[in-house]
């Protein structure tokens, strides 16, 4: 085994390297801004088109997008994934207790008795209890170990290289709207480039650097379209259906069986578990599901278990809800 020094070393090497793909996109996004705002509206020798033929709206709008592109795509990065609450951790004699017992068998006994008095719904595939070795916890529903992390993430749903961050419940809302503004700021330039392109090939633009730009830009906004687009439709099937990428994957396994669609409270329900119940706050990279927390929990309580255990989400939840 390495020694903990060059283990931490490692480690920390890796911390920085997860950091490239981030820098890739600000990098990008930082030259497209240049290209767009500089090189082709108000520079001073290639100001070929907006400014000329009173575009001025063009602009705002572009602002207007870019904005909401960034703080979303800024939310989605550093918002810290949640993890399970205390109650899930094995207490310090349940431990010792497990550390005793090597057959699986007995380990379960001890780990059915713990999960008793708390709200987990979810099995594994062979319908044990749900056990992370590695952060000594019963994994509550949806929640997954995520190994870049290292830690149990709550509703995980992918682990994200171009955010550098878990994208679980605390912020798939801002990875939502990540996808969607970045989709309309590629589609925004992609549409209002289109002209100038053309004429670019009719060799009908004066001959400036700025003619390099809007070809560049052209390309990569229609190609990042493209991806953003496949990728975008793919989480609003996800968000409709109550699914997180990895129980569309492997649908999660309950107490009555597998079931894909065990989290699914209907269409409207489901999207405001994700968006948050008030609408004016749909559109913000801002956190706002603590109202439709509880009530959709408890609706997928009261539908799958007895009300002795909706009582005791209730209170889990509002504790939840105090610490967020
Ligand atoms: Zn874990
Ligand atoms: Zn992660």
């Amino acid at each position: 085994m390495a020694p903990s020094g060059s283990r931490s070393i490692k480690r920390g090497c890796q911390r920085v390297l997860y950091w490239i793909p981030v820098l890739f996109i600000a990098l990008i996004v930082a030259w497209s801004y240049y290209a767009y705002v500089l090189q082709l509206c108000i520079g001073k020798k290639s100001a070929v088109w907006i400014l000329r033929g009173g575009g001025v709206i063009y602009l705002l709008v572009y602002h207007v997008v870019f904005i909401m592109f960034v703080w979303a795509y800024w939310q989605t990065i550093f918002t810290k994934p949640m993890n399970p609450l205390k109650e899930f951790h094995l207490s310090y004699s349940d431990k010792e207790l497990l550390e005793r017992e090597d057959r699986g068998e007995s380990q379960q006994e001890i780990l059915r008795r713990i999960a008793k008095d708390l709200p987990i719904y979810t099995r594994t595939n062979s319908g044990a209890i749900r056990f992370c070795d590695r952060c000594q916890l019963l994994k509550p529903d949806r929640c997954h170990h995520c190994s870049v992390c290292d830690k149990c993430i709550l509703k995980m749903d992918h682990h994200c290289p171009w955010v550098n961050n878990c994208v679980g419940f605390s912020n798939y809302k801002f990875f939502m709207l990540f996808l969607a503004y970045s989709l309309l700021y590629c589609l925004f330039i992609t549409a209002t480039d289109l002209k100038y392109f053309i004429k670019f090939w009719l060799n009908g633009l004066p001959d400036t650097q700025a003619k390099f730009h809007i070809l560049f830009l052209f390309f990569s906004a229609s190609m990042f379209s493209v991806s953003l687009a496949s990728l975008f439709i793919y989480h609003c099937w996800l968000v409709c259906k109550n699914r997180s990428t990895l129980e569309a994957v492997r649908a999660p396994v309950f107490r009555h069986g597998t079931d894909k669609n065990g989290f699914s409270l209907g269409f409207s329900k489901n999207f405001r578990q994700v968006f948050g119940d008030e609408v004016k706050y749909w559109p913000v990279p801002l956190f706002s599901r603590e109202s439709v927390l509880l009530e959709s929990e408890i609706d997928f309580v009261i539908s799958k278990v007895s009300t002795h255990m909706y009582e005791y989400q209730f209170k889990l939840k509002v504790l939840f809800f105090y610490r967020t």
